[in-house]
C-alpha cells in the first residue's frame, strides 16, 4: 500500500501522520514537497542566535485541534502561550489600543470602539440598531458590503480590515461572510434585527484563558515532530508536476535536482494551495472553474532583531490601519508588527526582536521592492510609529508569494462543488489552508479528515487499525 502527499506544509504532514495512524506501519507513505524543507508556512529560522518563526508564529487555542496535536505528539507541556501585554492600534492617525470586545473589530457597541473611531465613526455605529433587519442580498455577500452599509467606512477601515489581514492577508471587500464569519450569517438568516444585536450574542464571556500559544524553539519543533511521528519518505526539492490516474491508483510525475520520473502510487493526497490543484487535476470534469476562482494574497514577513537594550513599546504589536500615513503623509509599507520579544516571554532574553508584515490583498505594490528596500521602509516606519530607530544587528525578508487563500464571496459553496468533482475521481483527497480555515488548527482538522477519508477508502472497515 502506497500512499503519495503532495504538499509538506502542517496539513500535508499533519495527514501522512493520521494515515500512519489509520494503515499502519506497513504503509509506504510519500511526502512530496517543493521547498528546500518541508512545513511549508511553518517555517523557523535562527535570526542573531535566536529561533524565530518567519511564516505562522502562533495557533489558537480555543479551538482544540493543534493543541491536541501538540499533545498527542508528546509537546504538550512545552506549549506556551503570549504575555498579558495588549496589540495596539494606528487609526485616525494616532496610535492607541486595539479595543477588546469585538469580533474581528466588529463592536457589540459603540463604547468599545469608541477611542479608534471619529465622531462621524461612533454615530454611525450608535445609529445600527435602529437601520432596519439586516438582510443578505443573495446567499453570500462581501462582508464589507454589510459591514459598510451598517457601521460606515471607518469601522471597516480602521478596525476591521487591519484584523482580517492579519489572518487573511485581505480585507472585509473582497472576503465572503459565510465563510468568514458563519456565525454571523447563521445569526443574520435566524433574524437578528441587527448586527450589533448579533454580535452581542456571538461573543464569548470575558476570560483569562489564553487565546493563542506557541512553541519555544519555533513553530518547527511541530514540524519535527510530525515528520518523526508520520514515519513517512519526505522527499523535499520535488515538485509534483503531473498527476494521472492509472489502474486503481494514480501516477505522479516528480521533478527533483535528480531529474523527472514517475511515482505509482494507490492513493494520493493533496495538501497544495489552489492553483497546484488546479494544475495537477487538469482534467475535463474537475472544478477547474471554481479553482480558478480562489484567489490569493500575497505578503512578506520583514523579522528585525534590534541591539540589547532597545526599548520597544509595552506593547504586542501595532495594527496598521487602511489609509493611514505617516505625520507628513507618506503611507505606510506595513500592515502590522508583532513586537515578538514583548509578546513571547521566551524570546525575551534582552534583544529586541520584531515582525513587520507587508503586503494586503489588492494592495501588492510594496512587495516588488528588493528586501533590502523593505527592511528600510519597515524600519522607517517602525521609527514613525515608535520613535524606534536602532540599527538591527540582523533582518530578514521571508516572501510568501500566495501566502494565505482569499475566501471570497460563494467560497463554502465553491469548496462544495470542488470536494465533490475531487472525490469522484476516487481514491484522493484534499487538505490544506483553501477549504475550511486558513489558520493552524484548521489546516490540522482538515488533514485529519482527509486522511480519514482516505484510509476509509483504501480499507475495508474492518481491517482500518484500532477497529
Ligand atoms: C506569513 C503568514 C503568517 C501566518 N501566521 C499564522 C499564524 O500565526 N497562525 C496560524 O494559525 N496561521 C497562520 N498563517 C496561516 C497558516 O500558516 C497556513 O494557512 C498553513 O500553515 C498552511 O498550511 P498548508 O500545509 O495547508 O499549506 P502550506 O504551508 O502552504 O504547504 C503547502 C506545501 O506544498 C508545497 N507545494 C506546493 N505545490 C507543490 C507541488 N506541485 N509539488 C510539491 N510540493 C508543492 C509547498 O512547497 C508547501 O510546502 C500564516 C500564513 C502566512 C503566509
Amino acid at each position: 500500500m502506497r500512499v503519495a502527499l503532495v504538499g509538506g506544509g502542517v496539513s500535508g504532514l499533519t495527514a501522512a501522520y493520521r494515515l500512519r495512524q489509520a494503515l499502519g506501519d506497513d504503509a509506504e507513505l510519500t511526502v512530496f514537497d517543493a521547498a528546500d524543507r518541508p512545513g511549508g508556512k511553518l517555517r523557523t529560522e535562527s535570526l542573531a542566535g535566536t529561533d524565530v518563526d518567519v511564516g505562522a508564529e502562533a495557533f489558537l487555542v480555543r479551538r482544540p485541534e493543534a493543541v491536541a496535536l501538540a499533545e498527542e505528539l508528546g509537546l504538550g507541556d512545552r506549549v506556551v502561550h503570549p504575555t498579558s501585554m495588549r496589540p495596539l492600534v494606528r487609526a485616525g492617525g494616532r496610535t492607541t489600543a486595539l479595543p477588546t470586545g469585538t469580533l474581528m473589530g466588529i463592536p457589540a457597541s459603540a463604547e468599545q470602539v469608541a477611542g479608534v473611531l471619529s465622531e462621524d465613526g461612533v454615530a454611525a455605529v450608535v445609529a445600527e440598531p435602529s437601520l432596519p433587519a439586516p438582510t443578505l442580498p443573495g446567499h453570500d455577500v462581501a462582508l464589507g458590503v454589510l459591514l459598510r452599509e451598517r457601521f460606515g467606512d471607518e469601522l471597516v477601515d480602521r478596525l476591521v480590515n487591519p484584523l482580517l489581514a492579519g489572518v487573511y492577508g485581505g480585507g472585509a471587500d473582497s472576503l465572503g461572510l459565510r465563510a468568514v464569519l458563519p456565525a454571523l450569517a447563521e445569526r443574520i438568516d435566524a433574524g437578528a434585527r441587527s448586527l450589533t444585536e448579533a454580535i452581542a450574542a456571538l461573543l464569548p464571556p470575558t476570560s483569562d484563558a489564553p487565546v493563542f500559544g506557541t512553541l519555544p524553539g519555533g513553530l518547527g519543533v511541530l514540524v519535527d515532530a510530525l515528520v518523526d511521528a508520520a514515519r513517512a519518505e519526505v522527499v523535499t526539492g520535488a515538485m509534483v508536476r503531473e498527476l494521472r490516474r492509472s489502474g486503481t491508483g494514480w501516477t505522479l510525475t516528480v521533478t527533483t535536482d535528480a531529474g523527472t520520473k514517475t511515482e505509482d502510487c494507490d492513493a494520493v493526497l493533496l495538501a497544495v494551495p489552489a492553483p497546484a490543484v488546479r494544475k495537477l487535476l487538469a482534467t475535463p470534469g474537475t472544478a477547474a472553474t471554481d479553482l480558478a476562482d480562489v484567489e490569493l494574497a500575497s505578503m512578506a514577513v520583514v523579522t528585525l532583531a534590534l541591539p540589547r537594550g532597545t526599548a520597544l513599546p509595552e506593547a504586542s504589536g501595532i495594527l496598521v490601519g487602511v489609509g493611514e500615513t505617516w505625520d507628513d503623509g507618506t503611507p505606510f509599507t506595513a500592515k502590522a508588527f508583532t513586537f515578538s520579544s514583548r509578546k513571547w516571554a521566551h524570546l525575551d532574553d534582552g534583544q529586541a526582536l520584531l515582525r513587520g508584515s507587508v503586503g494586503r490583498f489588492g494592495e501588492q505594490d510594496a512587495l516588488r521592492a528588493t528586501d533590502d528596500e523593505l527592511i528600510r521602509r519597515v524600519r522607517a516606519d517602525l521609527a514613525e510609529l515608535t520613535g524606534v530607530t536602532a540599527e538591527p544587528v540582523a533582518a530578514t525578508v521571508r516572501r510568501w508569494g500566495g501566502g494565505l487563500p482569499q475566501y471570497g464571496v460563494g467560497h463554502p459553496e465553491r469548496v462544495g462543488r470542488i470536494e465533490r468533482d475531487v472525490a469522484a475521481l476516487g481514491r484522493i483527497a484534499l487538505a490544506g489552508a483553501t477549504w475550511h480555515g486558513v489558520g493552524i488548527p484548521a489546516c490540522v482538522a482538515t488533514a485529519s479528515a482527509a486522511a480519514h477519508r482516505l484510509a476509509d477508502q483504501l480499507l475495508p472497515a474492518s481491517a482500518l487499525v484500532g477497529d
